[in-house]
């Protein structure tokens, strides 16, 4: 018989209808009801055993943990909490799991404790909700682009340039490390490394995005990036996703259009299409927020934020005012702020941006023209000749979760940038290379994907939403 998968059964309610089921027990209630899941929904499936048609030492492997699967008529539930049930006629243990040693015993665990035992927790409600969700951003992402004729690009996981300057980077070698080979003056000799030369991990992959931009229209990678900085925040990993659409003959002002519209489509198909797991995490929330004062509760739920940002404009705001407002903000007056801010140029912290988005503005922010010193060299400058057309999308709970700009494309103001940032145009030839030939205006930007999952689930900690993370001292699984 074909195997039924709970969320589906659950929908259609084919009372009558003879069903088999696979999962994993949750609970075993007065040896007569199993709570079910099998991954497919927050729900479980109710299956109800008459303990007297079954063999006493099957019965005690239906364990918390255990995997089973079971065959039975679906029928109406007397019972509350459940429309349908399974009535089971057949049992078959796929594995049974020792009940005393499960680490995920029917009863509320830390989210630090579920993070030691990153091999079982997808199989806890929480980190369940969280992953279909995790999914689903995803597949909603591929699909707005793919709808408007973006191309998907796969650029390189390890490459040869380090010039971009995104953050520290991870060597990537096959050099015996207690042998390596050595020049005569004692520099490491590369030409015995695989690659000939010194490569690593990339930290994004905008810089090869522009080249295909530059030939097939608009496209957008998706892909794994690391960065070796030694932040452990809750909002940084050594290892996470990122998207960076990059389009031609889009300026500054269209950039931010498609990141604000990019982002409410995404968020508004996560509402659409996660309705019972967002609603169980959004519940989660405010059962946290329980112990807390008033005050410090949060004022939207998790499905009341998530329609605020999509059906509200963002606010844009430059750089330049910005600062004014931080400047003149009571806590930089009382010294509260950690890095005061005292002058134009100064580069915003997290918790600047997060003072704009959720004190001031109390609305997702776009900050757009830079300071070009704090920015990358890749930027367009503008006619004041000190700014650059740079983007952030700032996020409440989050702070920055998206860095995008427009792009330099004149070919003598990107050399000269490269050298006021001490990068050899030499090293970067290909990238210049798209100025020399049919150069054109573009743009684009990076969207942290752990961040936009952590943000449409509401969890407070990045290594919460991805399924292992990787973070300084930590590479378990
Ligand atoms: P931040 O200032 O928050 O460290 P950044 O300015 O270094 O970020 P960018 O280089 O602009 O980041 O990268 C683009 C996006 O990638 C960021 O807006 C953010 O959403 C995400 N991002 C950057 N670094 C990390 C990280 N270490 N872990 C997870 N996401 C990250
Ligand atoms: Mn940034």
């Amino acid at each position: 018989m074909k195997v039924s998968r709970i969320d589906q059964l659950l929908k259609d309610k084919k009372i009558g209808l003879e069903v088999s089921v696979q999962g994993w027990v949750r609970t075993f209630r007065s040896n007569r009801f199993i709570a079910l899941n099998d991954g497919s929904s927050i729900r479980n499936l109710q299956c109800v055993v008459d303990f007297e048609a079954f063999d006493e030492q099957q019965l005690k492997l239906i364990t918390t943990g255990a995997c089973i699967e079971v065959t039975g008529d679906l029928v109406a539930s007397m019972g509350a909490g459940q429309e349908v049930e399974i009535q089971v006629k057949k049992l078959k243990i796929h594995g049974a799991s020792d009940a005393e040693k499960y680490p995920l015993q029917p009863k509320k665990h830390s989210l630090e404790f579920l993070r030691e035992i990153a091999h079982l927790r997808p199989r806890t409600q929480t980190f369940g909700a969280v992953f279909r969700i995790r999914h689903h951003v995803s597949f909603a992402i591929h699909q707005y682009f793919h709808q408007r004729g973006f191309f998907n690009v796969h650029t390189p996981i390890i490459t040869g340039s380090d010039a971009e300057g995104a953050g520290e980077m991870f060597r990537v070698s096959t050099i015996d490390p207690a042998n390596p080979p050595r020049n005569e003056d004692g520099t490491l000799n590369y030409k015995e490394d695989f690659f000939e030369k010194p490569v690593n991990l990339t930290v994004s992959g905008q810089l090869e995005a522009e080249l295909f931009a530059t030939a097939l229209g608009k496209v957008y990678t998706f892909g794994p990036t690391f960065r070796a900085e030694n932040s452990n925040t809750s909002r940084h990993l050594a290892e996470f996703w990122m998207i960076e659409p990059e389009v031609a003959f889009a300026n500054l002002h269209d950039n931010m259009d498609l990141a604000e519209d990019f982002l409410q489509s995404v968020i508004k198909s996560v509402l659409e299409n996660c309705r019972e797991d967002l609603e169980f995490l959004s519940q989660r929330l405010v059962d946290e927020e329980k112990g807390l004062a008033a005050a410090e509760r949060s004022s939207m739920s998790l499905i009341e934020k998530l329609e605020f940002v999509v059906n509200n404009s963002f606010r844009r705001v430059s750089y330049t005012e910005a600062i004014d407002i931080l400047k003149n903000s009571k806590p930089n007056k009382k010294k509260k702020f950690n890095y005061i801010i005292e002058e134009w140029g100064a580069d915003l912290q997290s918790e600047h941006e997060r003072y704009l988005v959720e004190k001031h503005f109390q609305s997702p922010v776009i900050l757009f023209d830079y300071p070009a010193k704090i920015k990358a060299f890749y930027m367009r400058l503008n006619e004041d000749g000190k700014t650059v057309r740079a983007m952030d999308v700032l996020f409440p709970g989050i702070g920055e979760i998206i860095g995008g700009s427009q792009r330099e494309e004149r070919y003598d103001v990107l050399k000269k940038k490269m050298e006021d940032f001490h990068i050899e145009p030499e090293e970067l030839y290909w990238y210049l290379d798209t100025r020399r030939f049919g150069t054109c205006e573009h743009s684009g930007f990076g969207l942290g994907f752990e961040r936009l999952v952590q943000f449409v689930t509401g969890m407070s900690n990045i290594r919460d939403v991805i399924p292992f993370p990787r973070t300084p001292g930590n590479c378990e699984f």
